[in-house]
């Protein structure tokens, strides 16, 4: 399924490099990179290079991405100042809010965040 995913899913075209993005980070497994409609003054999305359309669709197989995740939004979040603290999300399904179905981690930052979101 993977070619058919690559070609169908913009995530991957990101991840490919065939639809641009600001590259903020990328290694074997992840890539971030600015999101196109920010909502805070930092705002990253972390995806993990192998396309899971979803939190719900993550298996045992996947514990190691998405600590990789999480630590990358750790640390593009002290590379990027947000010494003040900031959040990650991971909306999931349709009352998740989640429009791309390519899983991604959201880390904002740059202003006092608000609980609970809308
Ligand atoms: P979701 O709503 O699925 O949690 O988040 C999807 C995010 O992807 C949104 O914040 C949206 O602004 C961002 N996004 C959608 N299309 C593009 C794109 O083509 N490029 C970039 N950089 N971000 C995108
Ligand atoms: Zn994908």
């Amino acid at each position: 399924r993977g070619m058919l995913d690559a070609m169908d899913c913009l995530f991957c075209k990101i991840v490919a490099e065939t639809i641009p993005s600001k590259k903020l980070y990328d290694d074997a497994d992840v890539y971030a990179f600015a999101d196109i409609d920010p909502k805070a003054p930092f705002h990253a999305l972390i995806v993990p290079k192998e396309h899971i359309e979803s939190l719900a669709d993550a298996a045992a197989n996947h514990k190691s991405i998405l600590g990789h995740m999480h630590l990358t939004a750790a640390e593009l979040a002290r590379t990027h100042g947000l010494n003040n603290g900031y959040r990650v999300v991971i909306n999931t399904g349709a009352d998740g809010g989640q429009t791309v179905s390519h899983l991604h981690l959201h880390l904002m930052g740059g202003r006092p965040m608000h609980w609970p979101p809308g």
